[in-house]
């Protein structure tokens, strides 16, 4: 595990780096979709289901509130690793232990949904 920001400013007594906060069952990765609600971040990652009666796999999306500790402080688009603990709020019970990179296809996908909403400017045709 790779210590992010400075070791001894870190006052969440939740932080599994710092404060030991015990952390058991499944771990997962995923994109952090949303970070502005102060330590929590809501954290969604893709997963493939069998369908026998087609033959086929399907994508099915999981999204997650998770703990996020004041050192890691993950922001919206970050890869991050959770790990199940113990229930820290009545909707949170996994916490970011890591933080893995970017994922610059959700950001830019967001970037391209945004442009597509906005009004487009008029062009020279339909001005005349
Ligand atoms: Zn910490």
């Amino acid at each position: 595990m790779t210590k992010t920001t400075s070791t001894t400013n870190c006052a969440d007594n939740n932080c599994p780096i710092h404060h030991g906060l015990k952390t058991h069952g499944r771990l997962f990765r995923g994109t952090v979709i949303e970070a502005k609600a102060g330590k929590t971040a809501t954290v969604l990652w893709q997963r493939k289901a069998f369908l026998p009666k087609y033959d086929r796999y399907e994508t099915r999306r999981t999204t997650m509130h998770t703990h996020n500790p004041e050192c890691i402080s993950a922001k919206k688009g970050d890869i991050v690793a959770l790990t199940e603990c113990k229930p820290i709020s009545k909707t949170k019970h996994f916490v970011i232990t890591e933080k893995i990179g970017s994922d610059y296809a959700y950001l830019a996908r967001e970037e391209l949904l945004i442009q597509a909403e906005a009004p487009k400017p008029k062009t020279e045709e339909e001005t005349k």
